[in-house]
């Protein structure tokens, strides 16, 4: 496979904001609930591909997320649910073969695009195409999922901005906050009620977050470079504790508040299901004959 260079440079960009690699975690797609997601605005959804959708360098789904990936082409329309994957339909996909089997197997559009996620160029051919349909639908309206942090969670916080936004002193009768930030709709009309508020009241800034949601499933469903996952993650860690704070500073804006009743809980882990038993467990096993 050929070198990921928008991915490789994606730690000088760090450099500069680190809150580029965070994401918000799942284990795979049937947490997400379409429904209250649609409720809350989004609109539209970019899919990756590999160990998200189907298993690498594979064309159908996996069987296990059937139920959710109808759900979600429901719920949002067909032409409304894009994959966007750095094999099929980009420039490793010779005659665009492959975009045309995944396209045919998961009944779903499959982005054609010229340079890896998470170049801007990528993000240039995801906003075209939202654009080019008959009601056009804008990054905020977009949840952005997938396995990777310095592909999938880089390209969907790539694509988002803060915007600070003055708001009147909270006041007991103001019931604005929880109910409103819950959804898109609610955050503008909580955005007009700020900015229209009377200039006599004491105005407070506040941090808004504009943009899709990254959403990182960490359910692996065929082992697939380890290594680099694991680095991901423990930078993603590492920022977590050392630079956004648990909960304090920057990461309690609005959005953190927003995106909680969008993911729903597994009946059981997948994962620890499929989860293969350690050398000592499978001796121990063995040594008591099971
Ligand atoms: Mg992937």
């Amino acid at each position: 496979m050929p070198f990921n260079i928008p991915g490789a440079l994606v730690p000088f960009h760090l450099l500069i904001n680190p809150r580029l690699i965070m994401p918000q975690m799942i284990q795979d797609i049937r947490q997400l609930d379409f429904p209250e997601l649609r409720r809350a605005g989004y609109r539209g959804a970019v899919f990756d591909k590999d160990n998200c959708l189907t298993r690498p360098h594979r064309d159908t789904l996996v069987p296990d997320l059937e139920d959710a990936w109808d759900e979600c082409r429901r719920i949002f329309g067909p032409q409304n649910v894009l994959v966007v994957s750095n094999s099929a339909g980009s420039q490793l996909d010779a005659g665009e073969i492959q975009a045309e089997s995944v396209s045919h197997h998961l009944s779903a559009p499959v982005l054609r695009h010229p340079s890896f996620k998470p170049s801007y160029s990528c993000i240039s051919s995801i906003r075209a195409y939202f654009a080019s349909l008959s009601q056009p639908v804008h990054d905020e309206e977009l949840i952005v999922v997938g396995d990777r942090i310095f592909t999938d969670t880089v390209l969907a916080n790539r694509m988002a901005h803060h915007e600070h936004v003055f708001r009147p002193a909270p006041a007991p009768s103001e019931t604005i906050e929880r109910d409103q930030m819950s959804s898109i709709d609610g955050l503008s009309k909580g955005l007009d009620a700020f900015t229209h508020s009377s200039a006599t009241t004491p105005l407070s800034s506040a941090r808004v977050r504009v943009g899709p949601i990254a959403i990182l499933t960490t359910a692996v469903w065929e082992r697939d470079s380890p290594v680099l996952r694991r680095l991901e993650m423990q930078l993603m860690k590492g920022v977590e504790r050392w630079v956004v704070g648990e909960g304090q500073g920057p990461a309690q804006d609005w959005t953190d508040v927003r995106y909680g009743s969008f993911f729903r809980e597994l009946a059981m882990p997948e994962v620890l299901r499929r989860e293969k038993p350690g050398l000592v467990k499978r001796l121990r096993r063995r040594w008591q004959g099971d």
